[in-house]
């Protein structure tokens, strides 16, 4: 099938080229950029061995030596670690950048003159753009098509949140408005507990370990999914309702959790949280502020300042040395909120009642490029 074969050559390719640059690094502590690359895939299509990277789609193939490229550049800068080799056995993908089409529920990019017939879940809206093929370990294929349009930001209301991760709900703004989290991704984190503990007593290699194996990475995706719609539900919902989101950095309350599986997926949702809601403010001008890690918005009572040294998990609610009464996520998410304003130069006594002053509201940055661009996964 010629999807599966783009798959392979792009592969092919991304770990062919890995290995040279490797390989050259160690011989002269230098290695080929990507138009020499470039060049020598070139050569490598002319080649008798490698004649068959010809037949499939070659803007494919120079854009993995460009992601490839791109992997060494933000290596050497520290923003990544050493590339690795692309395994079959995980994800796999390949884009094609140029000339692609959506016509009547087709795909069309260049080599396959038939189109490729899908399922379109989301309605495509702008011009198409760059097409990303994928293949789960479960043998599904997915395209996701970037399209370009006009964008509309969403409108000012002038009210600002703090939020905090609650420990019942997924997460509790300032104003106490609770938003749940997905009650799916229990029932499907004890499937995966069950599925990999299964896995374990398989033969590494043997059928029934293969068998098991998709099993559990399709559990994995249906978590994945359940969990990206839960966090792209709320980023959207608080990017409409506020001007201004103030949140801790990082997941604190996720981290002490001593399971160790709930705990790596409440991280892992955190920062995809805190990344959905950044670039949903940021096309709609709307502001997020984070909040030091180590500030403790648990333990401050929000009314008077005092600190309960002996708040504990188990607390859902406590009171404080002057006998203020406080629900522990709502009070959390208040302290979050005042340190929030604080950060951006807000004085406290500007806030009033959920509104702001325009004066203390500051300018946000100009839009990024991608503030245009929509994702629509087919
Ligand atoms: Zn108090």
């Amino acid at each position: 099938m010629l999807l599966d074969k783009h798959f392979g050559c792009v592969r092919f390719v991304y770990n062919y080229f890995l290995n040279e640059r490797k390989e050259q690094y160690q011989k002269n502590k230098k290695s080929d950029n990507y138009y020499t690359q470039a060049k020598t895939l070139t050569d490598l299509k002319k080649k008798e061995e490698t004649i068959w990277l010809k037949e499939v789609n070659s803007q494919a193939l120079q854009f993995v030596l460009r992601s490839l490229d791109t992997a060494y550049l933000n290596f050497f800068r520290g923003n990544a670690k050493f590339p690795r080799f692309k395994s079959k056995k995980k994800k796999n993908s390949f884009t094609v950048p140029q000339h692609t089409n959506l016509i009547d529920g087709k795909v069309y990019v260049p080599k396959f003159k038939e189109g490729i017939k899908c399922i379109v879940h989301r309605e495509v809206k702008g011009e198409v753009g760059k097409m990303t093929f994928f293949k789960t370990p479960t043998d599904r294929y997915f395209v996701s098509i970037l399209t370009e349009e006009q964008y509309q930001p969403k409108k000012k209301t002038g009210a600002v949140c703090g939020a905090d991760l609650g420990l019942k709900d997924f997460l509790i703004t300032s104003d106490g408005n609770k938003f749940k989290s997905n009650r799916y991704t229990k029932r499907y984190e004890k499937e995966l507990a069950k599925a990999q503990k299964h896995l374990s007593r398989k033969q590494k290699g043997s059928n029934s370990f293969e068998k098991q194996r998709r099993k559990v990475a399709k559990v994995h995706e249906k978590i994945f999914n359940t969990r990206q719609d839960v966090l792209h539900k709320v980023s959207h919902q608080l990017v409409s309702d506020y001007d201004i989101i103030c949140l801790e950095d990082l997941n604190v309350k996720g981290m002490m959790s001593n399971r160790k599986l709930s705990k790596y997926i409440a991280d892992a949702s955190w920062s995809t949280f805190v990344r959905f809601l950044e670039y949903k403010a940021d096309w709609n001008d709307k502001k997020v502020v984070k909040i030091n890690r180590f500030y403790p918005s648990s333990k401050i009572c929000h009314v008077c300042g005092w600190i309960n040294q002996d708040l504990n998990l188990s607390m859902r609610e406590w009171t404080c040395k002057n006998g203020h009464c406080l629900d522990r996520d709502l009070n959390a998410s208040i302290n979050i909120l005042n340190e929030g304003l604080k950060i951006i130069g807000a004085e406290l006594s500007d806030y009033t009642s959920g509104e702001l002053s325009k004066t203390s509201f500051g300018k946000h940055g100009s839009t990024k490029p991608e503030a245009h661009l929509s994702l629509a996964n087919g």
